[in-house]
């Protein structure tokens, strides 16, 4: 069993009183101990952040990268260590995981390109009016397990670039790559700049009640996001940013060439085995391509090597936790029993973990939850349309909003009806990635606000207005 890692409180490694297991989503059993996090610890992890966040806000922002540069240098330099830690409680094939390290400090790293400079609003005989921007003080940063690193660093960056401090809570199913990134940041970050704590549902909901708290960076599913956002109205109205599920689709219309789109189309909806909110979660395809479509992506469906993420060669890893691998098969068995049909996979694989095969299903419609819900594993629906119209229509007829693309041999076309599609994110002829200068997010459910990029840093501080002589 792995040697059991701490919480960081203040630069320092805090023992717990209380653990919890971590499962290896490859082979479902126990490979670790993470601490549970109690009230006082957040109480003290809060009051160190704001003593912290006192002397942060005040150092020049020169300084601020240098030092936010050694600590995305650090992390990178530990990339031997935190990749299987990632691979083996997250179930990402090991190739994954170093991306997911890399992109992790690159974001950091592409937040302190920015600068939020002052705006002059008025200046005149009646004096000048400027718009400057202060930061908020202790950010919560609450993240899931899917890529729990880089979506953990991702709501810490933008709030340690702008001035804040942070108290970070990873999902109880993925602690312990981000309790690591803790003792990274204990060498390298001022003292209770950023403190990580992991513990159960429990902590994310004590931490969006805390009165000590100013903001919460949350990303994770849109029913905990309304519980979050409730919780932080009722608490001293903490400001939110939510990054929450998708239920993008992807249109293809009747001109695009099938052989070339179907590997993105594949990788659009099964990287990372499903688990990403960008990822394509129903394709609307038109009825003249159904077929060779199908065919397309069934073949690579098969093709695709499944199995533990340390295993040399595997493409696909397991489902990551048992909840949601018996979620993701009853919404196959479901849709199946309704009519459906799986031109490949369809069921778990015949091994210990939390495998699946990578399904392709036809013959479905909306009103089958497969096609409603976001899924967040490897299946794919494949809806047939006959008229753009009905296309965009039934793109857009869905509660979530975050992500949508059009496929199509003419891209200023396929431009044109991405631009109808009520998403935070269009493609044309790709689908999903994103960027730290770019800002994402989602419309309708999909969130409150988007992250990276300029309107993303605005996000972690006040505007603040001075009438000034
Ligand atoms: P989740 O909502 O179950 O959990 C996310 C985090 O919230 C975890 O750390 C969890 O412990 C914590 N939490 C649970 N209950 C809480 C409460 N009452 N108060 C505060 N915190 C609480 O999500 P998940 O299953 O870990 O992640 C999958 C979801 O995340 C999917 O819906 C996916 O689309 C979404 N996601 C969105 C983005 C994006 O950028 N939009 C990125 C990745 C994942």
């Amino acid at each position: 069993m792995q040697a059991s890692l701490t919480h960081t409180i203040d630069g320092r490694p805090v023992e717990a009183v209380e653990f919890f297991d971590v499962i290896n989503p490859a082979t479902a059993s126990v490979f670790a101990q993470a601490p549970e996090a109690s009230r006082a610890q957040l109480d003290l992890a809060v009051e160190v952040a704001r003593r912290a966040f006192e002397r942060w806000r005040a150092v020049p922002t020169a300084s601020r990268r240098k030092i936010l540069s050694g600590f995305a240098a650090a992390i990178r330099a530990e990339t031997q260590i935190l990749a299987p830690l990632l691979t083996r409680e997250q179930g990402k094939p090991l190739a994954a995981a170093v991306r997911e390290i890399e992109s992790t400090a690159a974001r950091i790293e592409g937040l302190l390109a920015f600068e939020l400079t002052p705006e002059t609003l008025r200046d005149d005989e009646r004096g000048r009016v400027v718009l400057d921007y202060q930061p908020m003080g202790v950010v919560g940063a609450i993240a899931p397990w899917n890529s729990p690193l880089l979506l953990a660093t991702q709501i810490a960056a933008q709030a340690l670039v702008t001035g804040n401090s942070v108290v970070v809570k990873p999902s109880p199913f993925t602690p312990l790559a981000t309790l690591r990134l803790g003792e990274i940041a204990a060498r390298t970050l001022p003292p209770g700049l950023f403190n990580t704590l992991s513990g159960g549902n429990e902590l994310g909901r004590w931490m969006t009640e805390h009165a000590g708290i100013d903001k919460i960076g949350f990303v994770g599913s849109v029913a905990t996001g309304k519980r979050v956002l409730a919780s932080a109205a009722a608490s001293n109205l903490k400001r939110v940013s939510l990054e929450l599920g998708g239920n993008d689709a992807a249109i293809v219309l009747a001109d695009a060439d099938v052989d070339s789109i179907a590997p993105k189309l594949f990788s659009g909806a099964f990287a990372n085995s499903g688990q990403r909110c960008m990822a394509i979660k129903r394709v609307l395809v038109h009825e003249s391509l159904i077929d060779r479509l199908g065919a397309a992506l069934a073949q690579l469906a098969k093709q695709a090597k499944v199995g533990d993420g340390f295993e040399p060669g595997v493409e696909l890893g397991p489902v990551q936790n048992r909840p949601q691998f018996e979620r993701v098969l009853g919404l196959i068995d479901d849709a199946l029993s309704r009519g459906g049909r799986a031109l490949a996979g369809g069921a778990a694989l015949n091994r210990a973990g939390y495998f699946i095969a990578p399904t392709i299903v036809t013959g479905v419609a909306e009103g089958t939850p497969l096609v409603d819900e976001e899924q967040f594993g490897p299946v794919l629906p494949l809806l047939t349309f006959t008229h753009v119209d009905e296309a965009v229509a039934r793109a857009n007829a869905t509660r979530f909003g975050l992500g949508a693309s059009v496929w199509s041999g003419d891209p200023e076309r396929a431009a044109d009806i991405a631009h109808r599609l009520e998403a935070g994110t269009v493609w044309i002829n790709s689908h999903g990635g994103s960027l730290p200068e770019i800002p994402f997010g989602g419309c309708k459910e999909s969130g409150i606000g988007r992250g990276m990029g300029l309107m993303g840093l605005k996000s972690y501080v006040e505007p603040r207005v001075s009438y000034l002589p």
